[in-house]
């Protein structure tokens, strides 16, 4: 697919073939910098879903059967691709979901270092030698591929989080079915391209572009073993509800976060500020660990609000595509209304607000981008109350709330656990027993110390608690929801 809008219209790929699939609606790509048509879609019916599956449950024998190596060199093809066009993918996924080109180019490498990690595996595949309780008897645990794996993915990470899933998925074992999210349907045809090209057989790898219709017929059909979900916690939910019924099934479910950083009386404020601003403001807040609640001591409020607040009011909008460009735009016109109806209830609920750039002057949006979804950060002080919406819910944007804090680090905690989310936040603080405290007490799948609320590393597990992950984290223990394990006993 060329960088250009095209009159083509891109298809699904199933069984081995690109097809337009049974329905007969299709919907567009839309770079939301200027509204620009990037691409049509065939949009992916329950029809579509049902042939993806059927193809991918005839060719699970077939692959189950190679060995962890032979399956490997199909992604190593693959992370070749990420690695050689790097440059020229990431500006893909800038152009498609708005997040600043460094970010784009950064989404492929992550996504290229997720493929080496899986296939990396295949040279030690995972097993435990157990000795039995009888000596006569050799015991060990081995896993076995669970079969057709549904994987469903969110827009903000198109590249990465798709190959999150998939990978692992594929170099267990399994066949894969996968749905694009419908905003980011380009870098789904680009993925796509890159197994075909690899030359991964028929029926393992599937695509079906669409919406939420076609993953719930994902989600519901039975020859789902696996359904992978990143997203939001009310599809996530959902979704964990449903298989959660059925047995032998399994979803797991990475989802939002109401995150927070914990700004200490003995902070270093450089490191603070720097940590806040890239937190809340970077890729414009639509990323599962942005921060929107900072939680800082009184004697170092005044300060950090000071600096804060500056950076804040200054930070620019830009053209995404531009090196220099700090925050691009929304992804789309709902997710602005979403940001603008959350600053509204901050101020219902007793906000002072602090910065309201909800809505950009004229000159302030980049030339020739008039249409885009542009935003600026919403800044706002409010009194801690367990009771208040706009600190217990997520936002996906750059809204944030300041909170003041008196007393020791059981108050911090206090504040910020008192979420139903738990999956990232960070605290700074040159004292180690404070960093220490709130490692051990946060309630959250990932915790940083002194460093900016964003980052993953691809051997680490990335994953929330409580509302926010069902206990299936990116990486090492992702192999628990694409395998099974069998206990084998041979008496000697
Ligand atoms: P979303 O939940 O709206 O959509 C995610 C995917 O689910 C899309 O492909 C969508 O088409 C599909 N979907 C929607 N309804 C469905 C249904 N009923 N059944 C099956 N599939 C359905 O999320 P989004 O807006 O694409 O992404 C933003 C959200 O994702 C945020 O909440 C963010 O925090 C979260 N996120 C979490 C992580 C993480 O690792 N925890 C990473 C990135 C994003």
């Amino acid at each position: 697919m060329s960088q250009q809008a095209s009159e083509e219209t891109y298809q699904h790929y199933i069984g081995g073939e690109w097809t337009e699939g049974r329905g007969d609606e299709t919907f567009e790509s839309v770079d939301p910098s200027n509204q620009e048509v990037l691409g049509e879609f065939h949009r992916g019916t329950e029809e579509d879903v049902d042939a993806a599956l059927a193809a991918a449950k005839e060719a699970e024998d077939e692959w189950a059967d190679l060995s962890y190596i032979d399956r490997a060199e199909y992604l190593w093809d693959v992370y070749h691709e990420l690695k050689d066009r790097t440059d020229e993918l990431g500006e893909i996924v800038t152009k498609e979901c708005g997040k600043e080109i460094s970010e784009g180019k950064a989404d492929v490498v992550e996504a290229a270092h997720m493929v080496e990690w899986a296939a990396g595996n295949a040279r030690h595949p995972h097993g435990d030698v157990v000795p039995s309780e009888i000596g006569s008897k050799d015991a060990y645990m081995r896993r076995k591929p669970r079969g057709v794996i549904g994987c469903i993915t969110p827009w903000n990470f198109p590249v990465a989080i798709p190959f999150w899933h998939m990978a692992l998925a594929l170099v267990e074992g399994n066949t894969v079915v996968w749905k694009p999210a419908e905003q980011t349907p380009w870098c789904g045809q680009i993925i796509a391209e890159m197994m075909v090209d690899a030359g991964i057989p028929e029926g393992v790898f599937n695509m079906v572009q669409g919406f939420g219709d076609a993953g719930n017929a994902i989600v519901e059909d039975d020859r789902v073993d696996t359904v992978l979900f990143t997203g939001s916690s009310e599809v996530g939910h959902k979704i964990a509800g449903k298989v959660g019924g059925e047995p032998g099934k399994l979803a797991a479910c990475e989802m939002g976060g109401k995150n927070g950083i914990v700004v200490t009386e003995n902070a270093d404020l450089d490191i603070a500020v720097h940590s806040a601003v890239m937190s809340s403001f970077k890729t414009t807040g639509q990323r599962c660990v942005s921060s929107e609640r900072l939680i800082v001591h009184e004697d170092v409020y005044d300060e950090f609000k000071e600096r804060y607040v500056e950076l804040a009011q200054s930070v620019s909008v830009g053209d995404p595509l531009d090196e220099d460009t700090f925050m691009g735009p929304m992804v789309n016109e709902e997710q602005v209304e979403k940001f603008g109806k959350y600053n509204d209830l901050a101020r219902e609920e007793g906000a002072n607000v602090l910065v309201d750039r909800e809505e950009l002057d004229a000159d302030e949006i980049p030339e020739g981008h008039e249409d885009g979804y542009w935003v600026g950060p919403f800044v706002y002080e409010i009194d801690y109350d367990t009771d208040l919406r706009c600190l217990q819910e997520e936002v996906f944007g750059p809204h944030v709330a300041l909170v003041k804090y008196s007393g020791d680090m059981d108050r911090a905690m206090e504040i910020h656990n008192d979420t139903p989310y738990g999956l990232a936040g960070a605290v700074i603080s040159e004292d180690y027993r404070q960093v220490n405290q709130f490692r051990d007490e946060a309630e959250l799948g990932l915790a940083y110390g002194n460093l900016p609320c964003i980052g993953a590393e691809v051997q680490l597990p990335f994953g929330g608690v409580k509302k926010s992950g069902n206990g299936y984290p990116s990486a090492r223990e992702a192999i628990e929801a694409v395998t099974e394990r069998t206990a084998w006993t041979v008496n000697n």
